[in-house]
């Protein structure tokens, strides 16, 4: 990538949590980082899979040692509903925390995000759905990411259901990000091939996309490329001898670089398409981004063939000699052979889903239409249909 390449005209930001230390056996830190943090009450906020396969045991130990009194709420549900996020705070309120650790995927930590933040606003979750709505910091936040995922640990980003209207709707604000995000590549290791599968297909969606968005910036260009070069490199042994810890640590990495990397650059069309796929059939987020992603990717290659060819040559792909649109195929057809291999589907009658429904697929996507302001292509209705028909 040349330097020359960067817009200097333009002021980009980064956001980036403000602190965040990887390593083997991390998670046993938290109880120290509460108290350099000046924590003395905390609430731990997760979901039931993540304490019934022990990784909140680690946790609860750091905190015994420093001496911390906690609490846990353990009623997260994936995708999570707006009033989970109301009824957690309630708690943190009540019990006068002061301190929110949030461990497990996406679905947890997003939850912990909108406690800390709701334990110190008045009003519903919902209320602040959208752009810099929170007026202050609100809890102080530690967030320990358990997949690899959402790298939601490192996002500006809390997403929640609105069950009312069936749809997925977003937080945009810096002061949802942490004070501290630990990444134990333990705490990995215990997740299934599917969900490795799946939440890797997430982090290297956002990877993908924010190295493509209109929106990119030097910090999140350069984020992106390495977290696609790690995923490359990492996932399918990850997903298929899940107890290799160096691939689990490559994967929490570039999970981590790949929010830090979307945060700051934005996100595109796939997760704009993937959303109704979650709120319509109950796929998991990242599965559904495994489904769009390889489309999205063949819509958009034209618009910007430099940068598909760069992700290409990241995934080691042989461009040499190639015309520039051949190269930027192979990046679409990378991607297509990674979830083969990791055995995922793009392919949306593979989960049930009928050519029929298109047209109620297409009416929500529309309402996601926030994803197509950075991609680098223009959606309207007949886009859409294209590429989810292209998913047939
Ligand atoms: P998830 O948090 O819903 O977890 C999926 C399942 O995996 C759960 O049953 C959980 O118990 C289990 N699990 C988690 N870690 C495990 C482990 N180590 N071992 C065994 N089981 C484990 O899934 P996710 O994909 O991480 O998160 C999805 C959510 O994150 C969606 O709501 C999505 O919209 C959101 N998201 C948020 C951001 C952001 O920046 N805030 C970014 C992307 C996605």
């Amino acid at each position: 990538m040349s330097s020359r390449s960067y817009n200097m005209e333009r002021v980009s930001p980064f956001f980036a949590p403000n602190r965040i230390l990887l390593g083997k056996g991390v998670a046993g830190q938290v109880g120290q980082e509460v108290r350099m943090l000046g924590g003395k009450k905390v609430l731990i906020v997760t979901d039931p899979g993540v304490v019934k396969v022990g990784l909140t045991a680690a946790i609860e130990e750091g905190l015994k040692a420093e001496g911390i009194p906690w609490g846990i709420y353990a009623d997260v549900v994936p995708e999570p509903p707006a009033r989970i996020i109301d009824e957690a705070a309630k708690i943190a309120r009540e019990g006068n925390y002061d301190t929110v650790i949030g461990i497990g995927g996406g679905s947890s930590l997003d939850v912990a995000k909108g406690v800390a933040m709701m334990a110190t606003h008045t009003g519903k979750a919902l209320d602040y759905v959208g752009q810099n709505m929170f007026k202050e910091r609100g809890l102080t936040k530690i967030l320990i990411p358990t997949t690899a995922g959402t790298g939601s640990e490192a996002t500006g980003v809390c997403v929640v259901t609105d069950e009312e209207e069936n749809t997925k709707k977003s937080y945009y604000s810096h002061l949802l990000l942490p004070e501290s995000a630990l990444l134990d590549p333990l705490l990995t290791v215990s997740m299934p091939p599917s969900v490795t599968a799946d939440t890797g297909m997430d982090a290297l969606s956002h990877a993908v996309e924010s190295f493509v968005s209109v929106n990119r910036t030097p910090h999140s260009e350069i984020l992106s490329l390495e977290a696609i070069r790690l995923i490359a490199e990492s996932m399918a042994v990850a997903c298929l001898k899940g107890s290799e810890l160096w691939a689990r640590y490559n994967m929490l990495l570039a999970s981590n670089l790949a929010g830090m990397a979307f945060t700051s650059g934005g996100l595109g069309a796939s997760h704009g398409l993937a959303y109704p796929l979650g709120t319509e059939y109950h796929i998991p987020h990242g599965k559904s981004n495994a489904i769009m992603l390889p489309h999205v990717m063949r819509f958009n290659r034209v618009a910007c063939p430099e940068q598909f060819a760069k992700i290409a040559v990241a995934m080691g792909q042989p461009i040499e000699g190639l015309p520039l649109y051949d190269a930027a195929e192979m990046a679409c057809e990378a991607v297509e052979q990674l979830i083969e291999t990791i055995g995922l589907s793009s392919r949306l009658p593979d989960y049930g889903v009928p050519d029929t429904d298109i047209p109620r697929l297409v009416e929500c996507a529309l309402k996601q239409s926030r994803f197509f302001v950075p991609n680098p292509r223009n959606l309207g209705e007949k886009e859409i249909r294209s590429i989810y028909e292209m998913a047939f």
